[in-house]
């Protein structure tokens, strides 16, 4: 067993510590009390070639592994969850959905571009009345000839009002639809060009403000059949595939909130004073600090082990699952804390501690519920599914993601 970084992992992670340090924390504060997205951040991120960090150099990436995706992922997240949330739905949802799923002229078309930040991408399952149950979405795709005509409503959608390209699940099958049966679905590329696209910005949510979050609507938006991702009827397997990479990327950079909770506590209890010594010294804040300490290596491991599963080609969706739900819900709680150890100053935003506690409470819900997770591990230990059981790979670095049905094998 080898916990060392190697020499690459290390210079990706300084990377963008150093970049997100220089570039983003300065003006983070006035962008998440303004609710602006900054799209400057995009063109940085794109230098460092983080959008395309784990494509292959072929198709417009980095070539990195998938240990640098979850650092990357990581120390975004330290900063601001906005950031991390463009690596979740540009990279992990979309990319490597595209490099895993797509021909090689939809690589050619919009994974290369992407991969260099030269468009942006996102994805979208998620509808009013459909979220975890993926098989209740309503958009339909109805082929004509050689195109598809797609009509629905996405909602929740991370980018909605920034992306470029959307990959997005639909029915095809009609039949299927009406039976709940997931082999009805399939994946589509929709640009945001194509007429009947229109999308929009969501206002009253708490958290990730400096993020964009909304939903769009397809009225009769006709998609070239050359745009369908993967083959008929294989949309479900293509939406849980992106949702596992994405929950990767929500692991890591949920572990990297844990320790921008833990890294302001320290600081802050070395400084305050209380009844004439430092906060640091009273046991009950050491143990708010212990906490944080735990809960952070626990969930850096467990990214870790998912990372290196991942780049050893192996099934990793039981320990992406697990590292997913406990480094949510362990930033959560890590927030709560820091609040606490900031005393009034951690509730005022003057230290940044209320927007920790804000935006750690989405990843709770998205990538899969907390409960979903909860489902997935005991129905793993109770025999009742087997998430690593059976099945090839994909492609050396890419697993399936059987969330919510049976096991999926390709052939
Ligand atoms: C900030 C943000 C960004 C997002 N970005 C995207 C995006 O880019 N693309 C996209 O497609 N979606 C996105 N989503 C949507 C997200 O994935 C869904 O909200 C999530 O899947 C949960 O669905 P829901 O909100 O409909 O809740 P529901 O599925 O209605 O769940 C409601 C409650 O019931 C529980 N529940 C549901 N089913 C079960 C069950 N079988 N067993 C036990 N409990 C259950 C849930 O855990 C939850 O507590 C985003 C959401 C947020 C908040």
């Amino acid at each position: 067993m080898d916990f060392e970084l190697s020499e690459e992992q290390r210079a990706v992670e300084k990377m963008v510590r150093d970049w997100a340090a220089r570039e983003v924390a300065p003006k983070i504060h006035d962008l998440d009390r303004e609710h602006r997205f900054e799209r400057s951040f995009l063109k940085g991120m794109a230098d460092l070639q983080l959008l395309g960090i784990c494509i292959p150099e072929e198709y417009g990436g980095a070539g990195m592994d998938y240990v640098s995706l979850g650092l990357a992922s990581e120390e975004l997240e330290y900063v601001d969850t906005h950031l991390r949330v463009i690596m979740s739905v540009h990279v992990g949802l979309n990319c490597m959905s595209l490099w895993c799923w797509g021909t090689e002229a939809q690589k050619k078309k919009y994974l290369v571009p992407q991969a260099k930040g030269e468009k942006i991408a996102t994805y979208g399952l998620t509808e009013p009345n459909a979220g975890s149950d993926a098989v209740g979405i309503q958009t339909t795709a109805v082929k004509k000839g050689d195109r598809y005509v797609l009509n629905g409503e996405k909602i929740w959608i991370s980018l909605a009002d920034v992306a470029d390209h959307f990959l997005v699940i639909a029915w095809t099958d009609q039949e299927k639809k009406k039976n709940r049966d997931h082999s009805g679905l399939s994946a589509f590329i929709v640009e945001r060009t194509f007429k009947g696209f229109s999308s929009y910005t969501m206002k009253e949510k708490w958290g990730i403000l400096a993020g964009n979050t909304g939903g769009f609507s397809l009225q009769d938006v006709e998609v070239p059949a050359e745009n369908r991702v993967g083959a008929e009827g294989e949309g479900f397997k293509v939406a849980m595939f992106a949702l596992e990479n994405g929950r990767y990327t929500v692991a890591s950079g949920a572990t990297g909130l844990i320790r921008a909770c833990l890294d302001a506590s320290v600081t802050y209890a070395k400084s305050r004073k209380t009844f004439g010594v430092s906060i640091g010294e009273h046991q009950l804040v050491k143990e708010m600090i212990a906490e944080m300490v735990s809960d952070y290596d626990a969930a850096r491991l467990l990214w870790l082990r998912a990372g290196w599963l991942k780049n050893e080609g192996r099934r990793n969706t039981r320990e992406t699952s697990l590292a997913k739900w406990h480094a949510t819900e362990s930033a959560f709680e890590a927030a709560h804390l820091a609040i606490q150890v900031f005393g009034s100053y951690g509730y005022s935003g003057e230290y940044g501690i209320e927007r920790y506690f804000r935006n750690a409470r989405a990843p709770i819900i998205y990538e899969g519920t907390t409960q979903i997770h909860k489902m997935m591990q005991a129905e793993h230990a109770l025999g009742l599914r087997a998430l690593n059981g059976r099945g090839g790979d994909v492609s050396p670095l890419c697993s399936w993601a059987p969330a919510l049905s049976p096991v999926h094998a390709r052939g």
